[in-house]
């Protein structure tokens, strides 16, 4: 008796299943559609720059508060960047790193504002050594297609 009613549990369970996963990925893109693309990370809300004594600042909404329950302290100097660098936690790029819990489809939006940076920064300044080893590599290779041109094509 009790056999056939585990039986008889364990179909409409797996169906169920079935059902719930594609619900719950058209909610994920319902919600990553509502946030347009940054232009600059200045322009999202969580990260606010203001003036202090005559300085440049910012602080990142995300960041969880110091032991002692104060805010921690703000960044200096408004490099985008950096803030960029900051909520990626791209190291090497003398900032401190976020340690705040950052919801996915914020955290999509600062990684391709973040892609689109180092493509910007890559065009305007050839900035190599900013840079993190896999575009590095990419610059040795536009530099060697280049190279031959620098000689005389042998006639
Ligand atoms: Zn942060």
């Amino acid at each position: 008796m009790y056999n056939n009613d585990e039986d008889g549990l364990e179909v409409p369970y797996s169906d169920n299943e079935e059902e719930q996963a594609p619900m719950a990925l058209g909610k994920t893109a319902v919600v990553a559609s509502a946030l347009p693309p940054l232009k600059n990370i200045w322009e999202c809300p969580q990260i606010l720059n203001f003036m202090q004594d005559n300085k440049k600042m910012w602080t990142c909404a995300w960041c969880p508060n110091e032991p002692d329950g104060t805010r921690p302290k703000p960044f200096l100097g408004w490099h985008g960047t950096k803030a960029v660098a900051h909520i990626c936690r791209i190291p090497h790029e003398s900032v401190r790193l976020c340690s705040g819990v950052i919801p996915p489809e914020y955290a999509s939006r600062y990684k391709d504002l973040y892609l689109r940076q180092v493509m910007q920064r890559d065009t305007r300044k050839g900035a190599v050594d900013q840079l993190d080893g896999a575009i590095v590599d990419l610059q040795d290779s536009a530099v060697s297609a280049i190279s031959p041109l620098a000689f005389p094509a042998p006639q």
